[in-house]
């Protein structure tokens, strides 16, 4: 009889746990948000989507690399407000370090450029690696990234889908691909498939659509 209630209230902290994802800790480092870059924003979401917005609903994830060896670095390729062009900077909303920190650079809502034809819906996330396509991410990134969109997918029951870059072609199957500006596009590697493969093993109870 006793063994019997033990086991159901492990049953029940288990399902506890699976039904409620703590947001894992994360280190606020917000870019710097200025006049400048709202415009530009504002610029490219009405260039690219025809859409007059600086922030966003998410509906999906998209998980990238960085192809650089530190979070610094890659911190300080996104901290400019414009590229090279003019045109808005890229960012993303987290950047994960190889001991799987995680840093929140922008509010989850802002507006990104991260992913070509899914700014407009979609959270990215870097991790740091992948210098030179090498598939190198780690544990602690991997176990960040599951908390991570875990909690995410909590806060914002609006997000279905999770995709690697690499995999935004066949992301195009969830609708939510639009892009206004013809041949705007660039083959992308990130963040390898092995790094996919886990995470799709270790969100298969969210629900969540991913892809090939
Ligand atoms: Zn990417």
């Amino acid at each position: 009889m006793r063994k019997k209630t033990i086991l159901l209230f492990l049953l029940l902290i288990c399902m506890t746990t699976a039904a409620f994802a703590e947001e894992p800790a994360i280190v606020d480092k917000p870019l710097p948000w200025s006049a400048q870059r709202e415009q530009l924003t504002r610029e490219y979401a009405r260039t690219h989507y025809g859409m007059d917005i600086v922030s966003i609903v998410p509906q999906a994830v998209v998980v990238h690399w960085t192809a650089s060896q530190t979070w610094e670095s890659a911190y300080k390729h996104f901290y400019a407000d414009t590229s090279g062009d003019g045109t808005v900077n890229v960012s993303s909303h987290f950047l994960v370090d190889r001991d799987g920190t995680i840093y929140r650079l922008t509010p989850e809502t802002a507006l990104n450029r991260h992913a070509i034809g899914y700014n407009w819906c979609a959270i990215g996330i870097e991790n740091v690696g992948g210098v030179n396509g090498a598939e190198d991410l780690t544990a602690a990134q991997l176990e960040a990234n599951i908390q991570l969109i875990r909690s995410l997918q909590e806060k914002h029951p609006t997000i279905r889908y999770v995709f690697g870059h690499y995999q935004q072609d066949a992301a195009r199957a969830s609708g939510l691909y639009h892009e206004n500006v013809a041949g705007y596009y660039s083959i992308k590697i990130d963040p390898g498939k092995s790094f996919m493969a886990a995470l799709q093993a270790n969100l298969q109870d969210r629900g969540l659509i991913f892809f090939e």
